[in-house]
């Protein structure tokens, strides 16, 4: 999508430093990051949130490819992923993403 910030990213659109990239997603540090840690996944298929997820097969690329990024940042025995759907739920930017954070003592449950 045109107007999509994550689309821009994953297109090289915008100048951002790439964690991993593979036919299917691309990985990036936050610009504003919540913990030492905290990476974004993207798929670079454009879709908003969870809920408009159609394949499955690219949405089981995606997890696989948090396991090998929490790896490669070193943090892959503890660590949390979060996918914010909607407003609401802390849902900003409607490019489906995962968050990926570690580094801190993270507290459970969430605000
Ligand atoms: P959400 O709140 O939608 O789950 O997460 C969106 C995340 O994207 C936020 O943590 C925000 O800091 C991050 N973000 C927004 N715009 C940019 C950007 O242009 N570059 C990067 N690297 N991160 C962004
Ligand atoms: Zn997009």
């Amino acid at each position: 999508m045109s107007d999509c910030i994550f689309c821009k990213i994953a297109n090289k659109q915008m100048d951002t430093k790439l964690i991993t990239e593979t036919d299917d997603y691309v990985a990036f540090n936050d610009i504003s990051p919540q913990a030492p840690i905290h990476a974004l996944v993207i798929p670079k298929k454009h879709f908003s949130s969870l809920n408009d997820i159609e394949d499955i097969e690219l949405m089981g690329k995606l997890v696989q490819g948090v396991k090998e990024i929490a790896e490669k940042l070193g943090v892959k025995d503890n660590y949390r992923t979060i996918i914010n759907t909607g407003a609401e739920a802390g849902q900003a930017v409607f490019h489906m993403h995962i968050h990926i954070m570690a580094g801190r003592p993270l507290l459970w449950p969430p605000g």
